[in-house]
């Protein structure tokens, strides 16, 4: 990331875009384009409620934590007319309230947060996406996932599945810096951007596709992270797409099963619990935001004391990128060492 920087339309620079294409699109598993877009992940979180929903038509997010509600907030804001679709906190969104959601009205999109960071919950992507397959208007109805948490942490099928977007942040699972958005759109999506009006440039998802195929994008990248992302792309696939699965599966259980010694509990019930984070509600009384204070003071750790409306009341420790168990050890050893002498 270092390096020298080239023009963002040489050969030098395409070459590198062009590297990382493989990999994306396996993590996502598409055969599409993925796109890279300047901006954190709300700027694409936006850019497909401006693409993607009609003038008159509805948008339906699915909402069960910070960002998700977000999403919603954020359609709000643009002036869609958007419904909420909600569980509290903590739950997945279930399969049969989408459908009952869909039979009651037609939406041009769904939007969806894959793994809710907020609360460890990972919503049962392949079901939903099912459900709207069927109930939701044939073609009419598109989804837009969010995998900012999951991308290549956990296996995604967007053709398979028929998910319209996958998009992800490349600070999060990727741990990478802050400051891009790796996004893939299925023809449907396109098709359905070109039917919407105003879609202005800098987030209009035909630009990006026109880009795209020639390995460039719409206007200056962020080139730095373009590089830190190649890089990222050939270590992922040195290590084996399915083995950083297995270690970011085997990295959630280690801490869960810790917790559950310790008297923690995972906010997120079994079977819908996200692979690079936990969320764990703690033992008694304990308030998170003290808690995680100590650990800071005594210990020299610093780690989430929990989300939005969670704050207090759970603590998140991530296990995303290159972390192993035995670098997660001395940080559970000093939870141990400050349950010990700050007891519930
Ligand atoms: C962090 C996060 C976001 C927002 O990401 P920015 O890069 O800050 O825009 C959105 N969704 C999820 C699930 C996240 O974890």
């Amino acid at each position: 990331m270092l390096q020298d920087i080239p023009g963002h339309r040489s050969k030098a620079f395409t070459e590198v875009l062009a590297a990382t294409q493989p990999v994306l699109r396996q993590l996502a598993g598409t055969t599409r384009p993925v796109y890279l877009a300047t901006c954190s992940s709300w700027g694409m979180m936006e850019a497909c409620l401006r693409n993607l929903v009609r003038p008159g038509h509805a948008v339906l997010n699915c909402c069960n934590g910070a960002f998700s509600d977000r999403w919603h907030e954020v359609a709000r804001r643009c002036g869609l007319y958007a419904t909420a679709l909600r569980v509290p906190w903590g739950q997945p969104i279930t399969p049969g309230l989408l459908e009952e959601a869909l039979k009651a009205r037609h939406y041009d999109l769904v939007t969806l947060v894959h793994a809710e960071t907020s609360t460890g919950v990972l919503n049962p992507l392949q079901e939903l996406a099912e459900v709207i397959h069927l109930h939701g208007q044939a073609s009419e109805t598109l989804l837009a996932v969010d995998v900012v948490s999951s991308y290549s942490a956990t296996p995604l099928a967007m053709d398979s599945w028929g998910v319209d977007v996958m998009l992800a942040g490349t600070q999060k699972a990727l741990a990478l810096p802050p400051g891009m958005v790796v996004c893939a759109i299925s023809e449907r999506a396109l098709e359905r951007a070109g039917q919407v009006p105003y879609r202005g440039f800098y987030m209009d998802f035909l630009e990006y596709e026109k880009n795209a195929i020639r390995d460039m994008t719409i206007s200056t990248p962020a080139i730095p992270l373009v590089y830190g992302l190649a890089h990222r792309t050939t270590e992922i696939q040195r290590e084996g797409i399915e083995n950083r699965w297995l270690r970011h599966r085997a990295c959630r259980t280690y801490v869960t099963q810790w917790a559950k010694k310790h008297g923690w509990h995972s906010a997120a019930p079994s079977g819908f619990q996200v692979d690079s984070l936990n969320c764990l509600i703690p033992p008694s009384a304990i308030n998170t935001v003290d808690f995680v204070e100590q650990l800071k003071q005594q210990f020299a750790w610093i780690i989430d004391p929990g989300y939005g409306a969670w704050k207090g009341k759970c603590i998140r420790l991530s296990n995303m990128g290159i972390l192993t168990t035995q670098e997660l050890d001395p940080l559970l050893h000093d939870m141990e060492q400050l349950m010990k002498i700050t007891p519930a």
